[in-house]
């Protein structure tokens, strides 16, 4: 290698295009048509998303001359994501496309990644984390909830009349899935000082500049409210393009996402992803330094949960999650990984930060 020779080389897979307002699922015929993915369907969703959005879907392609077939998935596990592969494959699909809140857009994203070239389509029912726009996935792999990375869609649409509908809390949940990238970045940026490792700037300014727009329009958050709900989903969707620009999940994933790993793991009952992220975003952005309080202040204005009470989360899973959470991922460099924080240390910042004790 000559001095002053130039090798810097990344490839950036993004959505070739992404539908997001009201109504947007009436046009889902001419939005695939136009994105020329092939005349076959299969369609994953459960019964409750079909009957939410599915049956609506497979009729309007129906109609516009498509072939359709619908795969009902019970759980998002490997053998959900083989089943469906199998499916796609014995009726010849040209592309998937995931109907749901998360598990149906997870095991059709594997599906798609681990049959090899085929695309598939994210049609969120709600907006509750970045995975309907991004490349990574939530799958139970040997009855461990691991977080796979898999092709981002290639299509998303979002039609926030339907997603407006949804709980509030997978709403929140959504948005506390946007602010924890403050953390992520802080975490991100601190990697590269100390260990060398490459960061995006770009990703990093659109993962920030989210997260930012979310926290400052805190009191724009409303249950039912179609606009709140259009909010979300664009900002997912730029969180999405910055893991894309960056080719990881690192601008949008830190230490408060290992940690929520970690509570998937070892609580009893874990809570919504987001809502985990968001108040392990509380607690990494303390040992950061930042302004923790104003985060978990326009958390609870924005009607997030700020309490491991609040989760149904006893307080020794909090503790214990964050002694577990840099094991999730030794090579993922963390302020916890950094600190290595002992258990009084642990337990201190749970309380400091008023994610556990209180009243
Ligand atoms: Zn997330």
């Amino acid at each position: 290698m000559t001095e002053g020779e130039f090798h810097k080389s990344r490839t950036m897979k993004l959505p070739r295009s992404v539908a997001i307002g009201h109504g947007v699922l009436d046009d889902i015929a001419s939005i695939f048509e136009d994105a020329g993915l092939g005349g076959s369907a299969l369609i994953v969703q459960d019964e409750t998303t079909r009957e939410i959005a599915g049956k609506k879907v497979e009729d309007l392609l129906k109609k516009a001359g498509y072939t359709v077939h619908s795969h009902i998935i019970s759980d998002a596990d490997m053998e959900n994501v083989r089943s469906v592969m199998e499916h796609a494959k014995k009726i010849h699909a040209d592309f998937l496309a995931g109907i749901g809140g998360g598990r149906s857009i997870d095991v059709a994203k594997c599906a798609a990644s681990e049959i090899g070239g085929m695309s598939f389509a994210s049609i969120p029912t709600a907006a509750s984390h970045d995975g309907i726009v991004s490349g990574a996935a939530s799958i139970t792999v040997d009855g461990k909830k691991s977080s796979i990375s898999a092709e981002p869609p290639v299509l998303v649409v979002a039609d926030t009349s339907i997603i407006a509908k949804a709980p509030y809390a997978l709403l929140t949940a959504g948005y506390g899935d946007i602010i924890s990238n403050k953390t992520a970045v802080l975490d991100w940026e601190m990697a590269h000082r100390e260990t060398g490792e490459e960061t995006s700037s770009y990703a990093i300014a659109l993962s920030s500049i989210t997260a930012e727009i979310m926290l400052r329009n805190a009191d724009k958050m409303h249950p039912g409210d179609e606009e709140s709900a259009w909010m979300v989903v664009k900002a997912l969707t730029a969180s999405g393009v910055a893991m894309s620009i960056a080719g990881s999940s690192r601008p949008a994933s830190g230490a408060e996402h290992l940690f929520s790993h970690a509570l998937d793991r070892i609580a009893e009952k874990p809570a919504l992803h987001g809502h985990q992220c968001a108040i392990g975003s509380i607690m990494i952005m303390k040992l950061h330094g930042g302004d923790w309080e104003d985060f978990r202040n326009r958390m609870k204005i924005a009607g997030l949960p700020t309490s491991a009470k609040e989760i149904g989360v006893s307080e020794k899973e909090i503790v214990d999650a964050l002694l577990m959470a840099p094991q999730i991922r030794p090579e993922r460099y963390t302020i916890l990984h950094k600190l290595k924080l002992t258990r009084k240390d642990a337990e201190e910042l749970a309380i400091e930060t008023g994610v556990i004790g209180g009243e």
